[in-house]
Formats: C-alpha cells, structure tokens, sequence
C-alpha cells in the first residue's frame, strides 16, 4: 500500500468509526440521526487531509481556531458546499479576516468583540451567524462567557442587527469524571432554556455546538447538535490544545 492510500483508509475507516459512534449515541438518546451534525476540527490539518475527510460527508462542515490557517487553507479549499465555522479565540483585530472565509463563529464571548464585529459588518454591508461560547467548565485556562452572565450577553448582543446568534458552543471540562463533563454540558442546556423563555426577539437558540473527540456521546445525550471532533479523525495534534484555547491567557 502507498503512503497515500494509508493515510486514505486510515481517514475513512476514522470517519465510519465516528459515525457509528454518533449513530449509537443517537440510538441511545433516542434523538434522530440528522439533528446532529458532525464539524472537522481541522487545526494543523493540512487542506488535502481535510479535503479528504470533507469528502466523505453528506453536509460538510469545518472548523478553525487560528486565523492564521483559515486565511491559509480558505483559498485553497475546493469543495464548494464546505461550510467554515470559526471555533477558536477570535481577537477584534482580526474580524475582517475571519469574515471573509467564515459562515459561522462559535466563540462570540464578550460584548466588545460583538460591537467591533458589528462595526465591520456594516461596512461590509453583511450578516454573520454565531454561536455564544459559555465557559462552562468554569476554568481560568478557557475562553467564554461565565454561565451566570450568559443570558445577558445574549440579550445585549441580539441588539445588534447583523448578527445571528443561532445557538451556544462550549467545551466541556477535560476530565474521566464523567459527571462532571456532562455537568458541563447540562449547564448549557440549561442556559439555552433560560433564554428560550425570555423570547428575546431575532435570538435562535437551536444550536448546541459542544462535545469533541473524547466526550461526543455524553453531549449527544444532552442535546448536542454539532458536535466537533479532531483527533478521533485526523490523529493526535502536536500542540497540546492549551496552545489553541488560551493563547493569551499563559
Ligand atoms: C481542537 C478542538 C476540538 C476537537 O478536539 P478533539 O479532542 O481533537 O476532537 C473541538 N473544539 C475546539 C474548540 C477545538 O479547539
């Protein structure tokens, strides 16, 4: 066998093995096997990997943390129908590179950045969707809005008219307790629902964006609708995740 076709095989047989376990996870909630979807966390990947994988969903879907490799990989993604999230620690200062290549992003955690994205999408004349990212593990090494104040971000944000918020995203507490995870994810679900029943008008909250490679069966049965998984499909990475999720926090 070539280089090539391992690599080939190891990403399909990945990928079947991810979808078993979504399907199982679904069977077990008993949820429907479409209100889940699958995003390619695709940080280090390079695009003929991730092309690869992309090519094996129905409706595919990825997600970058650094800005630095969505500018990268963008123009050369040649799968029109991809749908690029952004997932990672997003700086005011680099907004208008991520709108260029990003449907969504996940990790709107903080009023300032809402007013400068909103700033930048007047004058480009666009809307973005975007997700609330909730600090749910209640860690001083991640990023996101402490649960208690989510709500009222929601209600601030909402204001502004060309942004979307479609749901909430989080990442759940690295841990084999796993209580505490799905803990982590029922304080999402939780949030979700405190804001449903404040009917803030143009808020969607149909988007549950958490659970990763270690954890996608415990968000399934809590509500997950994306779920998003790296090493599960592509291998382990050789930064260590705090590089990506806290990068100005060391
Ligand atoms: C890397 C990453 C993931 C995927 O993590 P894996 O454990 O590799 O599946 C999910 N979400 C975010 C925000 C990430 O940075």
């Amino acid at each position: 066998m070539t280089e090539d076709s391992r690599v080939n095989n190891d990403l399909a047989q990945n990928m079947r093995v991810i979808n078993q376990r979504i399907e199982q996870a679904c069977v077990k909630a008993k949820r429907n096997r479409d209100e889940v979807r699958l995003l390619l966390a695709t940080k280090t990947v390079d695009v003929t990997r991730i092309e690869k994988a992309l090519a094996l969903m129905e409706k595919p879907l990825m997600g970058e943390n650094k800005v630095q490799e969505l500018e990268e990989k963008g123009p050369q993604l040649a799968e029109p129908r991809t749908d690029i999230h952004f997932i990672g620690h997003l700086q005011s200062n680099k907004i208008k590179h991520v709108l260029r290549w990003a449907d969504c992003i996940q990790s709107v955690d903080r009023l300032s950045l809402a007013k400068k994205l909103q700033n930048r999408l007047e004058f480009e004349h666009k809307h973005i969707d975007i997700l609330v990212q909730v600090n749910t593990s209640y860690e001083d090494s991640k990023f996101g809005i402490q649960p208690e104040q989510a709500v009222e971000l929601v209600k601030k944000i909402s204001q502004f008219d060309r942004i979307h918020i479609k749901g909430l995203m989080t990442i759940g507490l690295f841990s084999d307790d796993k209580d505490k995870v799905r803990a982590c994810f029922q304080r999402l679900v939780a949030i979700q629902q405190q804001v449903i029943a404040q009917k803030i008008p143009g808020v969607a909250m149909d988007e549950l964006s958490m659970g990763m490679s270690g954890d996608l069966e415990i968000a399934i049965e809590e509500g997950a609708t994306i779920i998003r998984v790296g090493t599960a499909i592509f291998g382990k990475r050789q930064y260590p995740d705090s590089y990506y999720w806290n990068e100005s926090k060391r």
